[in-house]
């Protein structure tokens, strides 16, 4: 099925039809109107939440042969050109695909040169914060003595990145982010006029991970729709995005609340299985967390990324039973792990044992308190004092409890070694060099065996062992 191109296809083409922003849209719709356009503009704010969209109705406002009340006509032969990209004298810059070295030089040269087919020369530079240094100058120079048949309108997502000296040669304004219910508003519009049939709970979630931007929210929607056709339930949204349920987030989380290892496991293993990537359930399970802290902080007030109403209840229940610092560590531990994700795809044992991690923080009876830098510079950790337990630390004491459960004498060798890491599926066991007679008792064939069912069942999975020297240097930072 192919795409729609809803973002194009529901570009506003003029004021009115612009979503949110409207303190901006009014300033500049009454400026157009009452004449008093300044020469140079510079938007800020978040990417998809209209900052293009308004340059290219300011261009037109300017130009346009039946202008009424500060709106272009979208029907007379300059707003026709504009709008197909068409029109000699207004030229869009993207800074971010050259940095602009070639179009600004270009730029300085041509911007006196009076309009060539309307009223007004309108240059729209986007991602400005890109520029170089020398494009920056070049076109602050111009700036500083703009010619009256020209306007700039410069966006960017990084406003702190603009120098002082453009900044304050320019009328600043900032884009806010759209809030969840503009959004799904808009959404709503744009499927019903496609005749797209999309459900309140999908609309919502796709309007919740859009972070603010309508841009990305509709072309989501156009996602989904490729793939899935003219109906679209909240299913068919999490199916798409690969997003994880969040009544399976919500379950997860009492597993990790009840120190139910073997049930973590199993779920993150089910999940696995569906296809679900282990990045992208590290990333549901911080957002979850987020979720249910802000719940916590502002109650009902809280916006929503992930929880529908169908989780609330047990958002509440879990509400009451979590320590708001633990909380704040184990959202830490979900973010980092996203990250280390990303960079080794695909490795489940850093999954694994961020979430026993994870049960381990919510273990404690007093909440862990990490300590700041200059602490940590200045002070050494107490013997026995709480400290956030190492990821490695945790599946290594799980695995040595198994094995005592099992057989004592294999544990007294094992516990004189040290679980190294983790690389594809097999775990390595690292002993110093004097514990020669340990690493050989260990890798004969009976206990081998025995730690590697222990940990088959700690991890649901065939895991085979290594038994290493410490030194052997490249096993030290698996
Ligand atoms: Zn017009």
């Amino acid at each position: 099925m192919a795409y729609l191109a809803l973002y194009r296809a529901w570009r506003p083409q003029r004021f009115k039809e612009v979503v949110g922003q409207e303190k901006t849209v009014t300033a500049l719709r009454n400026a157009i109107k009452e004449g008093r356009l300044t020469h140079a503009y510079l938007f800020s704010g978040p990417r998809g939440t209209g900052k293009t969209s308004i340059a290219k109705i300011i261009a037109k406002a300017v130009n346009c042969e039946n202008i009424g009340e500060g709106e272009p006509c979208n029907v007379c032969s300059s707003c026709i050109d504009i709008n197909n990209g068409n029109f000699m004298d207004v030229i869009e810059i993207d800074a971010a695909s050259n940095r602009g070295i070639d179009e600004i030089r270009d730029l300085r040269e041509k911007v006196r040169v009076l309009p060539a087919q309307g009223k007004k020369k309108v240059y729209i530079i986007d991602e400005v914060h890109m520029l170089t240094t020398e494009a920056f100058n070049a076109l602050l120079k111009t700036l500083e003595e703009p010619p009256d048949s020209v306007i700039f309108i410069l966006a960017t997502t990084e406003s702190q990145k603009i120098p002082d000296t453009i900044r304050s040669r320019c009328q600043s304004y900032n884009f806010r982010r759209l809030t969840g219910p503009e959004i799904l508003e808009r959404l709503q519009q744009v499927a019903t006029s496609d005749n797209i049939e999309l459900d309140k709970e999908a609309g919502q979630l796709i309007a919740r991970r859009a972070n603010g931007g309508l841009r990305d929210a509709l072309s989501t929607l156009d996602q989904i729709y490729s793939y899935k056709g003219k109906t679209i339930k909240k299913e068919d949204v999490l199916d798409v995005l690969g997003l994880v349920d969040e009544l399976f987030l919500a379950r997860l989380l009492e597993k990790i609340l009840g120190q139910d290892t073997a049930g973590i496991i199993e779920m993150l293993s089910t999940a696995l299985g569906e296809g679900k990537e282990a990045q992208q359930l590290a990333r549901e399970t911080a957002l979850y967390l987020r979720d249910l802290l802000l719940y916590m902080v502002m109650g009902d007030e809280t916006e929503f990324l992930v929880v529908t109403a169908a989780a609330k209840p047990l958002l509440e229940e879990q509400k009451s039973k979590i320590d708001r610092n633990q909380l704040l560590q184990a959202l830490r531990l979900m973010m980092d792990t996203a990250d280390k994700l990303r960079i080794s795809e695909g490795n489940r044992f850093i999954l694994e044992v961020a979430f026993l991690q994870m049960a381990q923080i919510f273990s404690s009876e007093t909440p862990v308190v990490q300590p700041t830098r200059q602490e940590a510079r200045t002070t050494r950790v107490q013997a026995g004092s709480k400290r956030k337990p190492d990821a490695r630390e945790v599946l290594w004491n799980h695995l040595l409890a198994g094995v005592k459960e099992k057989k004592i004498p294999t544990h007294a060798l094992l516990s004189q070694g040290k679980l190294l890491g983790a690389r594809d599926d097999v775990l390595y066991i690292g002993y110093k060099k004097g514990y020669r007679f340990h690493k050989e008792r260990m890798e004969e064939k009976d206990n081998r065996e025995l730690v590697e069912a222990v940990a088959r069942d700690i991890l649901k999975r065939n895991v085979e062992i290594e038994f290493v020297f410490l030194d052997d240097e490249q096993y030290n930072d698996i």
